[in-house]
């Protein structure tokens, strides 16, 4: 795993190095920490692999949580023209592949429940930032989200570097150093290792990492159907892997269906050969929305658990999936990235503010502790989800069942789960 040393790269730093911090990966967690330091008062240079202006990836949408929006207006990053979100009012959840009722009965959560029965439209969430957002979260598609954050970099003046393979890393008393694949080197006093979950950077920087292979494939795609959603997304815990249809505009819904890899395998085959063979798959879950067609086609993301052991090295910090890459059962990998690099950025704000250098250890130990605190619990959430509804003993069935029902039952735990699922 390790890669070669990278002893040669040091040397000293100009003023403007001095101040400058690296962005290594310009995926969605890269550009959104861009953006975040930039209007901190950072100067920061964004760099990738492959082109930083590109304007799609793979994934066609991302659900933002409340938490996630509220940073973003934070950020003056917010803009429902551009982002065109689609809400979640409700979701619901069922267990096993019962279909054929619109209320799926295990889970039923409504934006209604965080405020005691009563939804309260906000302008502005920051004015109180314990006050209901609007909604549970926004489905929000990945080549708008990504046009729209590279608009702003561009505004905020962020260099970007593209074609800038990372393969050298080396940090000293002045700055830290990166050289890419064709021999270009950049220096800065701080790097932020963006790129992802088989980080490359996470190597270089001597951090040890978990995985857990889940043997199992995410389909995802775009479904239209000839009835409406009303905003509720659904999802079927079922053995092998959950289903789940999120809120799309004009009667679409995106479709993330975890399944055992060589069912996901035939699955994707099958939607190339008949785009109704596929649909049919799925209609009986859901007669409600009226016939199915799939619209898009159907990408596959294998799935697996990554989990750096920390998340900071000298003049040096992970964030998004090249810290915690996790399961996407309640798609909330962008949402936890994003949390992360607030609250790197108060850290390092507060110790700029008090004139000390803010790329030193403590702060960066300070913002390890908290994220690596909150990745933790989501973590275990979602891996344990999953283990509970992968089985089929009868047990775990009638105890993972009564388990969601007490939830759903009792108001200060179901608080808590939402909030959860909201970023809160
Ligand atoms: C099926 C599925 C559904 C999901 N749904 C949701 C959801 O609804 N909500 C949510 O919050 N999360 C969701 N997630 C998780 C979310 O997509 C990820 O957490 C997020 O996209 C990670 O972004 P990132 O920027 O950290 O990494 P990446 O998107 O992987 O970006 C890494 C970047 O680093 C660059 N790079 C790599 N190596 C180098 C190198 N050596 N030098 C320079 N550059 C390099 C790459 O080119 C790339 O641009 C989902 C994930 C999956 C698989």
């Amino acid at each position: 795993m390790s890669k070669p040393a990278t002893d040669q790269l040091s040397g000293t730093t100009s003023p403007a190095q001095e101040q400058q911090i690296l962005i290594a990966g310009a995926g969605l967690v890269g550009l959104t920490a861009a953006i975040a330091l930039a209007r901190a008062g950072f100067a920061v240079t964004l760099l990738d692999r492959g082109e930083v202006e590109r304007v799609s990836d793979g994934l066609l949408t991302t659900a933002l949580a409340a938490g996630t929006k509220r940073l973003f207006d934070q950020l003056q990053v917010w803009d429902a023209g551009a982002l065109n979100p689609s809400p979640i009012m409700q979701i619901q959840v069922a267990q096993g592949a019962a279909g054929g009722q619109r209320h799926l009965g295990l889970i039923d959560w409504s934006v209604r429940d965080s405020a005691n029965g009563q939804a309260t439209i906000l302008d502005n969430p920051l004015d109180n930032p314990h006050a209901t957002p609007h909604a549970m979260g926004y489905i929000v598609e990945n080549h708008l989200l990504r046009r729209h954050l590279l608009n702003h970099l561009q505004q905020l003046g962020v260099q970007m570097v593209g074609g800038f393979t990372v393969t050298a890393v080396a940090a000293d008393d002045f700055g830290i150093s990166l050289q890419a694949s064709d021999g270009r080197q950049l220096r800065g006093a701080l790097l932020l290792a963006a790129d992802g979950r088989n980080s490359t950077l996470r190597d270089l920087l001597k951090i040890g990492c978990r995985h857990h292979d889940y043997h199992q494939t995410a389909l995802v795609a775009v479904m239209a159907h000839s009835q409406p959603h009303d905003q509720v997304a659904y999802e079927y815990f079922m053995a092998g892997g959950p289903l789940a249809l999120l809120p799309m505009h004009n009667n679409h819904s995106q479709l993330v269906w975890n399944l055992p890899t060589a069912k996901a395998e035939a699955f994707k085959a099958l939607s190339t050969e008949s785009a109704d063979a596929f649909a049919s798959l799925l209609q009986h879950h859901f007669p409600w929305l009226g016939q199915l067609s799939l619209v898009s086609a159907v990408q596959a993301y294998p799935l697996n658990l990554v989990r750096a052991d920390r998340l900071h090295a000298p003049r040096a910090f992970l964030l998004g999936d090249a810290a915690h890459g996790i399961h996407p059962i309640a798609g909330q990998g962008f949402n936890l990235a994003v949390r992360g690099l607030n609250i790197l950025r108060r850290e390092l704000v507060a110790a700029r503010q008090l004139g000390m250098a803010w790329w030193d250890q403590p702060s960066l130990m300070a913002a390890d502790k908290q994220q690596s605190r909150q990745a933790a619990r989501m973590i275990m959430a979602t891996h344990q989800l999953n283990a509970l509804f992968e089985t089929n003993l009868l047990p775990i069935r009638l105890g993972r069942g009564l388990g969601l029902n007490l939830v759903n039952h009792l108001p200060p735990l179901k608080q808590f789960f939402m909030n959860q699922a909201m970023g809160l």
